[in-house]
């Protein structure tokens, strides 16, 4: 069964139309690369998924239901919308501790996550002195926190250096590996060649071309 549905999403801000018939599936065991120029609609569509827009018309399912109709929902679709809302002032550990504490999780899952995005070293440091790359993790953190079989990031690659880029790329591989369902999206389809197994492709708020990386590759 598909883990994330979308079917003919439609939204507009006002003059601006942001989804016109967005319309795919994200299964498991694979990284689902979701690819498409700034401004096609890849954040619109992952917050309608969630709930945090409304869409005017169209259906968002997760594990085959809405979203909003999960008891649990953080167990199970963790993401990564944009750089983590964060208290400058406290440490990244205590944020991840706040966050697991209002789940009913234990400190012990904190320090599982914090490994598993690699940031051990920077953990115990305020929040607000963090590079773009390392909030990027400390937000894949946050969004493990439930054990998610369901994985959404956006732009996960922004502000990441080389050596950041080549864990992630890694990361995402391993999500998939376990069994999640994994969507990731980036205006740069490079960085989501190597590291996607599936690809939807956007532009204009609608799917272009959706197909394996290895039918793609094949047509060009
Ligand atoms: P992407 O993530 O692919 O860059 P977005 O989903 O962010 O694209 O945006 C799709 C379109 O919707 C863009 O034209 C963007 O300017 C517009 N848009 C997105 N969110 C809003 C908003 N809250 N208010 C007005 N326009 C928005
Ligand atoms: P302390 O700051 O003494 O450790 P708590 O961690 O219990 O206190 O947090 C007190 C309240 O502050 C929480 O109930 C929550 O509403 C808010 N809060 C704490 N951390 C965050 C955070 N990272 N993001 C948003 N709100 C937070």
């Amino acid at each position: 069964t598909a883990a994330i549905e979308v079917a003919g999403l439609r939204k507009r801000f006002g003059g601006t139309t942001a989804l016109d018939g967005m319309t795919f599936t994200v299964r498991p065991g694979r990284v689902t690369g979701f690819a498409g120029p700034n401004g096609a609609g890849k954040s619109t569509t992952m917050r309608v998924i969630v709930g945090l827009d409304a869409p005017d018309a169209g259906t968002a399912l997760v594990g085959g239901r809405p979203y909003q109709s999960l008891r649990r929902p953080l167990t199970h679709v963790g993401a990564l919308l944009d750089a983590a809302a964060l208290q400058p002032g406290r440490s990244a550990r205590n944020h991840l501790l706040w966050l697991a504490h209002s789940q009913g999780l234990t400190a012990s899952r904190v320090d599982e996550v914090v490994a598993q995005s690699g940031l051990q070293g920077a953990i115990r440091r305020k929040a607000g002195g963090y590079s773009l790359g390392m909030r990027q993790r400390l937000g894949i953190a946050a969004a493990l926190l439930g054990d998610p079989p369901v994985l959404m990031l956006d732009e996960p690659f922004n502000g990441m250096d080389p050596e950041g880029i080549v864990w992630m790329r890694g990361f995402l591989r391993s999500l998939a590996v376990e069994g999640r369902a994994v969507l990731v999206s980036s205006h740069l389809m490079s960085e989501l060649q190597d590291t996607a197994d599936h690809l939807v492709v956007i532009g204009r708020g609608r799917v272009i071309a959706d197909a394996s990386v290895a039918e793609l590759t094949a047509d060009a």
